[in-house]
């Protein structure tokens, strides 16, 4: 079987022309576009690259964008006090601090301090825990992009068998909660999963998330499965992904390509989460 190669930057582009009718109706309704800020501290070279592109996504759909670049050696509470303001200012619904900070700043205190109604990578504990209880709140824009790619390719997620190889709070844990909420019959895989490729390998729908370049190779893959590669390594310059791309697309239905999967699904996500976090807010 020769897999379909599913389109994640097309998907996101057919996306984001449906986020800037709402943008154009929301406007319309409210006076005021929805808003996204960014902090940035330091200057790793990747994370200048990741906000460039969450700028140049947010001025294609008209979303009103910020990006405040701070310096490496900011203290906790000068960056306390950016993010307090952000989370007052009527006008900013969606706010984020680009990771990795330098150090010794922390992530989880910086994410504490960001109002739960306006963390769209929905990293705070508050959020965390609504999507656990199956509540209503903001889900991390990774997970929910490899959600939707799965529903693009048209294949039934209930009932089905699901793997998900790599548990953490960004990608693994939130992806498998996920697909439980589309009651699909979910199996979480991690670095002490013994004999990994026996649990693949019956996967009707397959999520990596790992970071080991080319690690699931075609004995990993079911014949027919959707496979869904979320790793992003850099060997030799390129993006690898954690799939053997070359084995598993001889034998998946559909698949995605590293890069031009999920990566720009990601960021469509995330602008996604600013137009809901605006509408909540306004009401
Ligand atoms: P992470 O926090 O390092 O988690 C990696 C997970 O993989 C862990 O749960 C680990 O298990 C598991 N693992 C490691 N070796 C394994 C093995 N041999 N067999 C099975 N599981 C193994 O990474 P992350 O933040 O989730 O990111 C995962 C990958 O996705 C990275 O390549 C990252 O760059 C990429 N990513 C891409 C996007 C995007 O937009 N495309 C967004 C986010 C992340 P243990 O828990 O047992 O250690």
């Amino acid at each position: 079987m020769q897999a379909k190669i599913i389109d994640g930057k097309a998907f996101a582009r057919g996306f984001e022309a449906d986020m800037r009718r709402r943008i154009g109706l929301f406007e319309k309704d409210y006076g005021m576009v929805p808003g996204l800020a960014v902090i940035l501290v330091g200057d790793n070279p990747a994370s200048q690259v990741y906000v460039r592109n969450k700028e140049r996504a947010c001025r294609r759909i008209g979303m009103h964008s910020e990006v405040l670049r701070l310096p490496a050696d900011t203290s906790e509470q000068a960056l306390f006090e950016k993010i307090d303001a952000y989370n007052a200012n009527p006008a900013i619904h969606g706010l984020l601090v680009q990771f990795p900070v330098p150090a010794p700043l922390s992530e989880e205190r910086i994410v504490a301090r960001i109002l739960p109604g306006k963390d769209v990578d929905g990293l705070t504990v508050e959020n965390a825990g609504r999507l656990f209880s199956g509540r209503e709140g903001l889900v991390s824009c990774t997970p929910r992009g490899v959600i939707e790619l799965i529903k693009s390719t048209g294949q039934r997620i209930a009932g089905r068998r699901a793997v998900v190889v790599g548990r953490s709070n960004l990608v693994g844990k939130p992806v498998a909660l996920l697909l439980l909420r589309e009651n699909a019959t979910v199996t979480l895989c991690h670095s002490r999963t013994e004999n990994l490729a026996a649990v693949t390998s019956k996967a009707d729908i397959l999520v990596s998330a790992v970071g080991r370049p080319g690690f699931l190779t075609g004995a990993y893959i079911k014949e027919g499965a959707v496979v869904i590669d979320v790793g992003t390594s850099r060997v030799e310059g390129k993006l690898k992904g954690d799939v053997c791309f070359s084995e598993a697309v001889e034998k998946a239905a559909f698949i995605t390509p590293v890069p031009g999967g999920v990566g720009p699904m990601t960021i469509a996500m995330l602008l996604d989460n600013t137009i809901l976090a605006a509408q909540r807010q306004v009401k």
